[in-house]
């Protein structure tokens, strides 16, 4: 179901005119409007969903397939030397707008300067190993 209210609902469904690199049933690939790079993507599902957790299986599984096919062309095309694919899920992780999406960010020697995407490694404790792969047992 797509949402009236929501802008990335009204651009993935044709309401709104996007620069669209890549579309099929369920996806609309769009330049974002204020890019990281050349050549920033965003990877748009038709149908409505806040964020990885609503988003169907089958429509979170496809949307990896779109990833490889439109992140190979970006990359072959745009002669880029690597290729970040981020999805960020609630506004602590960076989520602006929440409608799912998934950006493609290409990237060029030296733009590390300006486009940050590193922390600070921790160190895995034996409890915190312990708690989380309980989660799945
Ligand atoms: P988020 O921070 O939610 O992961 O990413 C939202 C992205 O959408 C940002 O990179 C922002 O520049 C882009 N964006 C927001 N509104 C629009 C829009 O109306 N059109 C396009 N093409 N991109 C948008
Ligand atoms: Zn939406």
């Amino acid at each position: 179901m797509k949402d009236d209210n929501c802008i990335f609902c009204r651009i993935a469904n044709g309401e709104i005119p996007s620069a669209t690199l890549y579309e099929d049933d369920d996806f609309r690939v769009i330049l974002d409007l204020n890019p990281a790079s050349k050549g920033h993507a965003l990877i748009l599902p038709k149908e409505h969903a806040a964020n990885l957790y609503e988003l169907p299986a089958d429509l979170a599984e496809k949307a990896m397939g779109v990833a490889k096919k439109v992140g190979t062309v970006l990359s072959a095309g745009l002669g880029c030397d690597g290729l970040n694919v981020l999805q960020n899920n609630g506004e602590q992780a960076g989520q602006t707008v929440f409608h799912f999406h998934m950006h493609l960010i290409p990237r060029y020697k030296g733009d590390e300067k300006t486009l940050h995407m590193t922390w600070d490694p921790g160190t895995l404790t034996p409890e915190d190993r312990d708690e989380i792969t309980s989660l799945f047992k």
